[in-house]
């Protein structure tokens, strides 16, 4: 790295090239690339081993699979969601023709707040769709009290939530179905692509027919389904990264601790800290700038950064709630979404890779001390 270079915010996991030829070479001399070949079905074995699921469906992206999975749950009406995630959670409602119907998040989580979510339920509520925002898990028991007691379907957008464990348990066994997305921006990547994890093989059967058009065999179609499978190149490139994904998450495991270490003491920055009984993925680093204490808006620190060639990120912001599609729905009032408001307006998400090297660190901690 050059001393001054452009320190980004994420940079991706790539397999050696040595090692993904090889892979290459056998998807050539078997000339089988896509639909459902040998390392598609070997990265489906690996992956339910490594995250500790029953089952998994490899997707091309991360929000096909949000898409299916209100398809294959015949989720219709309205569903609560927040309105603090990527664009992609509340598209996928949309797409389906779904209302989504904002809840505020926690002030310290930044996941849906579960005491505000049956005020939000009505008549035609079916399912919540909850975000493990930065990889932190949602109250998961409360949400399933409150689902169990309404009838309602949880799917969770696990996007962020790669190889998190609650209590040596994968989260993603949560709810009815939980989505992941492999796209080059997150822990762990497969350039683009994405999975759905299910607890049973009835319903993996279902979704592989939904991703395949809805193909049951030849001549028989089930369903109205679309074409998101996952290729033989991306799952040998998966099937690589999945050998040094233990690695890339302790190399930002050091990130996070150097980071807590020295911000600790600034005033006016806060950040999230570990929690007991939770094996992280470290998967962003947020901190959240109280302009008053700090003496410097959000902004002005983000713009500061950039001047000085570090590349922070302001994720998420906008709110979606705030967007043209969205902003019209009761739920988006910005005085029903205050804690949402104010968080998105004071976070930065700092670098946070495996490669970044101890002068990378020293600079973006420098930007913040100033
Ligand atoms: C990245 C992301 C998605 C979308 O995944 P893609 O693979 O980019 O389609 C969905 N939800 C959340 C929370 C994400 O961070």
């Amino acid at each position: 790295m050059e001393e001054n270079g452009v320190i980004t915010v994420t940079s991706p996991l790539l397999p050696d090239l040595d090692e993904f030829n090889k892979l290459l070479k056998e998807i050539w001399s078997r000339r089988w690339i896509t639909n459902n070949g040998d390392f598609h079905k070997q990265l489906e074995t690996e992956l339910a081993a490594y995250l500790k699921v029953p089952y998994i469906c490899l997707f091309a992206n991360g929000t096909l699979p949000l898409i299916t999975s209100l398809q294959a749950l015949r989720i219709t009406g309205e569903v609560i969601t927040t309105p603090y995630t990527h664009v992609s959670t509340t598209h996928s409602l949309w797409w389906n023709g779904i209302k989504p119907v904002f809840v505020d998040v926690d002030p310290v989580t930044c996941n849906i707040d579960p005491d505000k979510i049956e005020a939000a339920i009505t008549p035609r509520t079916t399912a919540i769709m909850p975000v493990h925002c930065y990889g932190t898990p949602c109250d998961t028991e409360r949400i399933h009290e409150i689902a169990g007691k309404y009838g309602l379907k949880v799917i969770y957008d696990a996007a962020h939530a790669f190889g998190v464990e609650v209590g040596g348990e994968s989260l993603l066994n949560a709810g009815d179905l939980s989505t992941l997305s492999f796209h080059a921006t997150k822990v762990y990547n497969t350039v683009e692509g994405g999975a759905l994890i299910m607890h049973d093989a009835e319903m993996k059967q279902r979704i592989d027919y939904l991703k395949n058009f809805g193909f049951a065999n030849e001549t028989t179609v089930v369903a109205p389904g679309i074409n998101s499978k996952m290729d033989e190149v991306r799952a040998a490139y998966g099937l690589l990264n999945l050998r040094n994904i233990d690695a890339a998450i302790e190399a930002r495991h050091q990130v996070a601790i150097r980071y807590r270490e020295e911000l600790r003491d600034i005033p006016g920055i806060r950040f999230l800290d570990e929690l007991p009984g939770v094996r992280h993925n470290y998967s962003y680093f947020p901190i959240f700038v109280d302009a008053e204490k700090y003496g410097m808006s959000r902004d002005e620190l983000y713009f500061s950064m950039r001047e000085r060639n570090v590349y922070g990120r302001r994720y998420f912001y906008p709110l979606i709630s705030t967007f043209s599609t969205y902003r019209g729905l009761e739920s988006s009032a910005s005085d029903n979404l205050p804690v949402a408001t104010r968080i998105s307006d004071s976070v930065i998400c700092l670098p946070m890779h495996h490669a970044l090297s101890q002068n990378d660190l020293d600079r973006v901690i420098a930007c913040i001390r100033r």
